[in-house]
C-alpha cells in the first residue's frame, strides 16, 4: 500500500461528502442558499456519534456534571444581560467595486468578487468602505404581534441557556461547586462571511459546557479542562502533529474572559479554532444577577457567599466533523488499483460493519448474510450491500469509513466461517459465523478504551 495524493483539499472532502451522501447544499433545486447544508444518512450517524461520544466523557462517565436542554428563544434580556446585544459584532467593510462584503479582521483569508480573485484591499481598484460594527445575531419575533416588543433572537450560543438557569441545577440536582452543566444544541450566528464547508455556518450544533468553581480555584481548573480537552480531540484519532493549543493574548481575548486558549487544528485552509476553552471569571452569573434581580450565587455550609467562576469549553460538531473527516480521508494505491479510503475511528464511523454476500443470487450465501445483519443490526448500525461486484462494494465501504466487511462466500456454506476484511491493514481472516457478534462487540470495545 503506498499513499499517492497531497494533503487533503476541502474541495476534496466536499465531494467525497457529496458523493457518498453524508453532506449537501441545502435548498439545492432552490438555488441553495449560501454555505448552508443538509446532512444526508451518513452524515447524520456520523454527527450522533460525535454527540454521543461528548456526552459520554461530559456527562455520563462524571459524577461532577449534569445535562440541559434550553430553549433556543429566550427572554431578550438575557442577551442585553450577557452583552450580546450590544456587542456580539464583527467588524464588517463593503467592497463598493466587486460589491461583496468582509470580515474586516479577516481580510487577509478573503478573496474579492472580480475576475482573477484577488484579496480584498490588494489593488487600488479596491474600493472598501470604513468598517461598521455588524451583530451577528439573527432577529425574529414572537407573538402575533410585530413591534418591538416582539424582538427576540435566535441564541448565538447555548451558554446564556444555562447561566440563567444555574439555580435551578444547583438546587434540584443537588450540586455544589465545583460542578459542571453540559448542553448540545443548535445556534445561529449572522456569519459575515461563511464558507469552508461546515467550518463557519449560519446554523451550527454547539456542545457547551460551563463549570462553575470557586473563584480561587479557577486557572487551576482552566488547565485542567484545557488538557481534558485536547485528549479527549487526540481519543477520537486527531492526529497529534495536527493538533495544537494556542493561548489568546490580552488585546484578542473577549471583554468576559480573563484566559482564553484555542485547541487549533490544522485545516485545509491553515490552523484554525477546533474548540475554544475560556476562564469567564464571575462576569455571567453577575450580569444576570444584575438584571434578573435573581442572585446567582453559592452560599457554603459556612454562610459564604460567593459567585462562582466559570471555566467553559464549546466547540461545534461541525468543526469536529470536518477535522475528522480532514484527518481520516487517504488515497491509496493497491495492487495495481486506487482507492480512498476514510480512517475513521471505529467509534465515530457512521458504520460500524458491513454484511456482505459473495454471490447474493446463491440462496446459502444470501440467507446466511440476511441473517447475519439482522442479528448484529439490533447491536450496532451495520450495513448489507448485496449489489455489484465484490470489489466495488469494499470500495464504498471503504469510503465512508466503515472498519469491518463480514463475506459470506463458498466456505461459509462448507465450514459456516466467514471472512472478516480489516479496511486499514486489508487483512483478512476466518471467523466462525456465530462468534461474529461477540468478535465485533469486542473490536468495538478494544478501540473504545
Ligand atoms: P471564530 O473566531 O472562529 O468565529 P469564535 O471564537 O467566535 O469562533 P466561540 O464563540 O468561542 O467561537 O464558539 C465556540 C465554538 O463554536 C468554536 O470553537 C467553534 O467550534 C464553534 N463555532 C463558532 N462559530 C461557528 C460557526 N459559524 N460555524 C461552526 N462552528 C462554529
Amino acid at each position: 500500500m503506498s499513499e499517492t495524493a497531497p494533503p487533503v483539499t476541502m474541495d476534496t472532502i466536499v465531494s467525497l461528502c457529496r458523493r457518498r451522501g453524508f453532506v449537501f447544499p441545502s435548498s439545492e433545486i432552490y438555488g441553495g442558499l449560501g454555505s448552508t447544508y443538509d446532512y444526508g444518512h451518513y452524515g447524520v450517524l456520523t454527527k450522533n456519534n460525535i454527540r454521543s461520544l461528548w456526552f459520554r466523557a461530559m456527562v455520563q462517565e462524571r459524577d461532577d456534571i449534569v445535562a440541559l436542554d434550553s430553549a433556543i428563544i429566550l427572554n431578550p434580556r438575557v442577551w442585553e444581560a450577557s452583552g450580546h446585544v450590544a456587542g456580539f459584532t464583527d467588524p464588517l467593510v463593503d467592497c463598493r467595486t466587486c460589491k461583496l462584503r468582509f470580515r474586516a479582521d479577516q481580510l487577509e483569508l478573503a478573496r474579492c468578487g472580480r475576475k482573477p480573485s484577488k484579496r480584498p484591499g490588494e489593488t487600488p481598484d479596491c474600493d472598501l468602505t470604513e468598517p461598521r460594527q455588524f451583530n451577528l445575531m439573527f432577529e425574529t419575533q414572537v407573538g402575533a404581534l410585530q413591534d418591538e416588543s416582539s424582538t427576540a433572537f435566535l441564541r448565538p450560543e447555548t451558554a446564556q441557556g444555562i447561566f440563567i438557569n444555574f439555580k435551578n441545577v444547583a438546587q434540584l440536582a443537588r450540586r455544589k461547586p465545583p460542578f459542571g452543566i453540559a448542553q448540545v444544541g443548535k445556534s445561529f450566528r449572522n456569519e459575515i462571511t461563511p464558507g469552508n464547508f461546515l467550518f463557519r455556518v449560519r446554523e451550527f450544533e454547539q456542545m457547551e459546557m460551563e463549570f462553575f468553581v470557586p473563584p480561587a480555584d479557577a486557572t487551576q481548573w482552566f488547565d485542567y479542562w484545557l488538557d481534558q480537552r485536547l485528549g479527549w480531540h487526540r481519543s477520537l484519532g486527531l492526529r497529534e502533529i495536527n493538533l495544537r493549543v494556542r493561548e489568546h493574548d490580552e488585546g484578542e481575548r473577549s471583554h468576559y474572559s480573563s484566559a482564553t486558549s484555542d485547541i487549533e487544528y490544522l485545516y485545509p485552509i491553515g490552523w484554525q479554532e477546533l474548540e475554544g476553552v475560556a476562564n469567564r471569571g464571575d462576569y455571567d452569573l453577575t450580569q444576570h444577577t444584575q438584571h434578573s434581580g435573581t442572585k446567582l450565587e453559592w452560599i457554603d455550609p459556612d454562610g459564604n457567599r460567593y459567585t462562582p467562576h466559570v471555566i467553559e469549553p464549546a466547540v461545534s460538531i461541525e468543526r469536529i466533523f470536518v477535522a475528522l473527516l480532514c484527518d481520516a480521508y487517504h488515497e491509496e494505491i493497491v495492487g495495481d488499483r486506487e482507492r480512498v479510503v476514510l480512517r475513521l475511528h471505529p467509534q465515530v464511523a457512521p458504520v460500524k460493519a458491513a454484511i456482505l454476500p459473495l454471490v447474493p443470487r446463491d440462496d446459502g450465501m444470501a440467507t446466511r448474510a440476511r441473517t447475519l445483519y439482522e442479528e448484529l443490526r439490533r447491536h450496532h448500525v451495520v450495513e448489507h450491500d448485496d449489489s455489484g461486484q465484490i470489489g466495488r462494494r469494499y470500495r464504498r465501504q471503504d469510503e465512508i469509513g466503515t472498519p469491518w466487511a463480514f463475506t459470506v462466500d463458498d466456505q461459509t456454506l462448507e465450514d459456516e466461517t466467514v471472512t472478516v476484511r480489516d479496511r486499514d491493514s486489508l487483512a483478512q481472516e476466518r471467523l466462525p459465523i456465530g462468534g461474529v457478534r461477540e468478535w465485533l462487540d469486542d473490536a468495538l470495545q478494544r478501540d473504545c478504551s
